[in-house]
């Protein structure tokens, strides 16, 4: 295996409990490194068995985030776009299906030369390779952070925790550290801070020889330099490398908080990098507005999975951009599209200043969403479709405005006597790229003139896709001449892209995901327009 030149590794691994916010951890060490001038890239394991999360319920993992090369990855990756401003690729999420399926690949062409095929040495060997691919990033990366999901102690992450002690052993220590992030729990009932969760998950780590170098440690209050002292004796690991992981008001100030404790300071110092002042102003300010807007302005989300918020989770760190930008907090009203078709969209929208249907699939709930949209149409609330959305936005308007009241999608009926919204495979070529499903960036123009137009301030984009049924070409004529405009359109001019209706303050729609190109200190064009025009409507409507 190749050394790396000069490309330093910082491992991230968790203990305890799931959900301590390893991302966000990463992200901001990730982002105090990069405000120090380093180049940085990130690479998340995950150890589960499928191939990618694209096929996994948003149930159990949330959101699939995906990039610009049209991968479907771990819901992570955006954080650490969001917060590092990078576009990441697919070989910055490694799953163990992947590991598995090229070592079994290489297998079956010979390439072991007739050894027997094992996890130490070559499913070890697999994960290093990955780890080093990703030094390679951007012509070259400073340090890579990897974060390895799961908890210590899961028996699908043995296998990479066991890569990480080889990585260690053959890069040298002051080239890779591992930080571990644990839990440390206050009971109340007996007023007491407990440290003994991360010490077992520290035996847990050095059980297999990872000696942790850093902890940070979650805590709902302070931690006291008695629980850090406890700590450091007990997991062998000097004081001043524990650090307090304290909850805050937002994911954004993490890294604040981390600067605060010196974890950068200590971690460059550890892996031999010399000391860089940090540009930090930025970011406080980023900060300070979401801590202190001006305005609230209430927006409704209508959609099926709605009680598990992982699944909009780009939805809602854009709006958290968008809304600093407007000066604004927006506060996002979750509306179950099934209950809408029960009350009616009245009562489910009577309170909210715009209206927003994101990505789905299936059935459950998308008559609700038609006609949440008929009614922000027909009462010129803003209303901003995103893939579905899109899609919803189509039918409603055939249906309910060029009178074809059989339309539908073919998704949800396949027979369906009117598909306005269909299969559209012979026009994309889309068979070679994952399989049935558009995924990953595709460009787009813009009708001059248009809203889309005024937003983007250019006449060509670029947006990421992740869907398999488009706007029939068939019905354009009809849709158009009712007034819809279809604002955005693949540069062949053969796939519908936007929609907008010009006779409404701000009715839009994209089939793409606008969510995943939000960054934090510069928000998505789409996001910031819809928020400034929700807030106009409220002015206008209080
Ligand atoms: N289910 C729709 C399709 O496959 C929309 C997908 C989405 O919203 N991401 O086309």
């Amino acid at each position: 295996m190749l050394k790396p030149d000069k490309t330093k590794f910082i491992f991230i691994t968790g203990g305890v409990v799931s959900s301590l916010g390893k991302g966000i951890a990463s992200a901001s060490l990730g982002l105090l490194l990069k405000r120090r001038g380093l180049k940085v890239s990130v690479l998340k394991m995950d150890p589960y068995l499928n191939v990618d999360p694209g096929t996994l319920s948003p149930f159990q993992h949330g959101e699939v985030f995906v990039t610009e090369d049209g991968a479907e990855t771990d819901l992570d990756l955006g954080h650490y776009e969001r917060f590092l401003n990078i576009s990441l690729s697919k070989r910055n999420n490694t799953t163990t299906g992947q590991v598995y399926g090229m070592v079994i690949e290489k297998e079956r062409r010979g390439e072991y030369l007739g050894k027997t095929v094992q996890v130490i040495p070559h499913i070890t060997n697999e994960i290093k390779r990955r780890i080093l691919d990703v030094a390679d990033d951007q012509g070259g990366v400073d340090v890579v952070l990897v974060e390895l999901g799961g908890t210590v102690g899961d028996i699908e992450g043995l296998p990479y925790i066991e890569a990480i002690r080889q990585f260690r052993l053959e890069y040298g220590r002051n080239n890779c550290i591992n930080v571990h992030l644990t839990l440390v729990p206050y009971i109340k009932a007996s007023g007491e801070t407990k440290t003994k969760p991360t010490q077992h998950s520290v035996q847990k780590l050095r059980e297999i020889g990872v000696q942790p170098d850093i902890l940070i440690c979650r805590t709902e209050g302070p931690l006291s330099q008695e629980s850090r002292d406890k700590i450091g004796l007990f997991c062998n690991v000097p004081t001043d490398h524990v650090i307090e992981g304290r909850d805050v008001f937002s994911i954004y100030q993490v890294p604040l908080s981390f600067e605060a404790e010196g974890l950068a300071e200590k971690v460059m110092r550890l892996l031999d990098i010399e000391q860089i002042p940090v540009e930090l102003s930025e970011w406080r300010a980023f900060v300070k507005k979401i801590r202190e807007p001006n305005k609230t302005v209430k927006i409704g989300i209508a959609g099926k999975y709605i009680d598990l918020r992982d699944a909009y989770k780009s939805i809602m760190e854009s709006f958290i951009h968008a809304g600093v930008e407007n000066d604004a907090h927006v506060e996002l009203v979750w509306i179950e599209s099934e209950e809408v078709e029960e009350k009616g969209a009245k009562s489910m929208l009577s309170q909210v200043s715009g209206l927003l249907i994101p990505g789905g699939f299936g059935e459950r709930g998308i008559e609700g969403k038609i006609e949440a949209v008929k009614y922000a149409r027909e009462n010129d609330i803003p209303f901003f479709g995103i893939c579905l959305g899109l899609q919803c936005a189509v039918i409603d308007y055939a249906r309910n405005v060029c009178g074809i009241v059989d339309a539908h999608t073919r998704e949800i009926e396949e027979e369906v006597k009117e598909p306005v919204i269909d299969f559209m495979s012979d026009q994309v070529g889309i068979t070679q790229k994952g399989g049935t499903m558009r995924l990953g960036a595709y460009p787009c123009n813009l009708k001059a003139g248009s809203l889309a137009h005024k937003i983007y301030g250019k006449e060509s984009i670029s947006e990421r896709h992740r869907h398999r049924y488009e706007v029939n070409n068939s019905y354009r004529k009809i849709l158009e001449e009712s007034g819809l405009l279809l604002s955005g359109l693949s540069p062949d001019g053969e796939l519908v892209e936007m929609i907008e209706l010009p006779g409404n303050r701000w009715h839009l729609a994209g089939q793409f995901h606008p969510e995943f190109k939000s960054r934090a200190l510069s928000a998505h064009p789409l996001f910031r327009s819809f928020v400034a025009a929700a807030l106009e409507y409220q002015e206008e409507n209080s």
